[in-house]
């Protein structure tokens, strides 16, 4: 065995594991995927936006809102609008997945490590818990992450 056959088995397990997710997973991550693209253009938009209205009133000393910022102001708008829905679309692909994981892997109801600060943070019950959210994927996070256990992002 050299070190090519050694490199291809390890590729050929990768492949594998990847073919044995649900589609449900799949879709969750394509999703999630398209999700952080649109949040990103978002992001770029912001910046233009800030430019085009320092140029602006670089030149003026006064805002005021050209036809290009107005354009890039409603396309921000539209950008918003397809990330809200795909947000909603990975929300309950989500929970489909968590409802699967649940029925796989029951979580005890009497024991005291159930109320782990995952789950109580998940529950409505818990409006004054404090939620860190990913800024890329909106996924839960530990107060502490310096990196996103779901999109992998890191934080500064
Ligand atoms: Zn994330």
């Amino acid at each position: 065995m050299n070190f090519f056959q050694d490199l291809k088995q390890v590729f050929e397990k990768g492949v594998e594991q990847v073919g044995n997710q649900s589609p449900l997973v799949k879709e969750l991550a394509r999703l999630s995927g398209l999700l952080k693209g649109k949040k990103e253009s978002i992001q770029d938009s912001y910046n233009r936006l800030g430019q085009l209205v320092y140029k602006e009133w670089e030149k003026k000393q006064k805002i005021e809102i050209t036809d290009e910022i107005r354009e890039l102001l409603k396309s921000i708008q539209d950008v918003e609008r397809q990330a809200t829905k795909l947000a909603n679309q990975v929300d309950s692909l989500k929970s489909s997945v968590d409802h699967i994981d649940q029925k796989q892997q029951p979580i005890p109801t009497n024991s005291p490590l159930n109320s782990s600060p995952s789950l109580a943070n998940l529950s409505p019950k818990t409006p004054d818990a404090i939620l860190y959210l990913c800024p890329f994927c909106a996924h839960q996070v530990k107060e502490d992450a310096s990196v996103c256990p779901n999109c992998q992002v890191r934080f500064y």
